[in-house]
């Protein structure tokens, strides 16, 4: 057994990172500034999209989003409840109706059919959500939101470097990423917001900070024009350079962390092919550069004669840490009493909530390590 914990996650932070972040906060401007500019414009230049917007979340971004697309009662947001929570909180909190779009057995992504089915004359906005760093097939669902006049946000929290049919996931339409500790590239909290729609992206700039018709700095002034009047209530959510100057270091480090990422899930694939016990997700049948974000395996609980919260437990006992992406949100206890949730409503989902769990799975792991958890699982099914 391992001596050490094996956590599910770790970011990659070097001690030129700390300088980096250090110079920053020697130098007098801490807040929004050059390195949340400069951050914006690699990001934008890394993606191939015309523009970026540095926010404190990805969930700030999709509140900002919501608010700059007029989200409110009446309105019905389309996502999967395979997903992380801020979405649906958020459909909610704006006074619209999340409807829940059931995924893919095994891919976890929506489809256009899949989406076709749930829309009605009050879909305002279709968020896919591309899974694990793989790639929603976005061209239907392009097609079938532009026919039916409906906006699409793609949540890419999971796909900084995901390229779907050749393409960076966030090129065109109108994406938002997450820099949260555990995504692949990290700035301990934060998003990036991008659009190929320049009038969009004004909003979502303005919003962002106060309203006001300027950013947070301004760099004539090297600080914030006084004079800035608000051109419509907005929020607070502007990024700080301490947090940019750590973005701009990672986004240089992006591919070198995903092709770690890419090697250390091939290694898994290779050693849990001999486990039946666990059921694989499958591959796009599109052409996707998978960005491994997530490691997620399904215990088959009949098979094992164990539940998955056992099955986690038992790794922990051994010193090794999971994570479960995504509990379906449709279960969870608000939705269930408040908005007359039921199981039963979307099979796959609820298949995979019951099954999932995401293995440890981070840059600075060995070989030894996917090793270590392997034998775990070997030994934990054996009993
Ligand atoms: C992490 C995550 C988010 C939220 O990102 P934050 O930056 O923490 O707000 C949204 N959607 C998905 C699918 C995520 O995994």
């Amino acid at each position: 057994m391992r001596s050490k914990f094996l956590p599910f996650s770790a970011p990659t932070i070097t001690e030129d990172d700390i300088a980096a972040v250090a110079e920053v906060l020697r130098s007098g401007w801490i807040t929004t500034g050059q390195k949340s500019a400069d951050f914006e414009k690699k990001f934008a230049e890394y993606i191939g999209c015309p523009a970026a917007v540095v926010l404190t979340s990805a969930t700030a971004g999709m509140h900002v989003a919501f608010n700059a697309l007029g989200i409110g009662p009446g309105d019905e947001v389309i996502t999967p409840s395979i997903t992380w929570v801020s979405t649906v909180n958020l459909a909610v909190l704006a006074g619209a109706r999340p409807v829940f779009v059931d995924v893919d057995r095994d891919t976890l992504m929506a489809s256009a059919s899949s989406i076709a089915a749930v829309m009605t004359p009050k879909t305002k906005v279709i968020i896919p959500v591309h899974f694990a760093g793989s790639a929603v097939d976005m061209d239907p669902i392009m097609e079938l939101a532009k026919k039916h006049g409906v906006a699409v946000i793609e949540d890419a929290a999971h796909a900084a470097g995901t390229r779907y049919k050749g393409n960076h996931v966030g090129k065109t339409g109108t994406s938002i990423f997450s820099f949260h500790p555990i995504k692949n590239m990290t700035t301990g909290e934060g998003g990036m917001f991008c659009s190929d729609d320049a009038a969009l992206v004004e909003r979502i700039r303005r919003l962002k900070f106060h309203g006001l018709g300027v950013d947070a700095f301004d760099r004539q002034m090297q600080g914030r024009s006084p004079q800035a009047e608000v051109l419509e209530p907005g929020y607070k959510y502007n990024m700080t350079d301490i947090s940019a100057v750590l973005g701009l270091r990672q986004l240089a480090r992006l591919e070198e962390f995903n092709a770690k990422r890419t090697d250390l899930a091939m290694l898994y694939r290779r050693r849990l092919a001999e486990i039946d016990e666990l059921i694989p997700l499958t591959d796009a049948k599109y052409p996707v550069r998978h960005a491994w974000h997530l490691f997620i395996v399904r215990l088959d609980t009949d098979k094992a004669g164990m539940s998955r919260d056992d099955f986690m437990m038992e790794l922990k006992a051994r010193n090794i840490g999971t994570g479960l992406h995504f509990r379906a949100v449709h279960l969870q206890k608000y939705y269930l009493e408040k908005m007359g949730m039921r199981r039963g409503m979307l099979p796959n989902t609820e298949w995979n909530s019951d099954r999932i769990c995401s293995l440890p799975l981070f840059p600075n792991m060995t070989g030894q390590d996917v090793d270590d958890v392997v034998d775990a699982i070997k030994e934990i099914l054996k009993k």
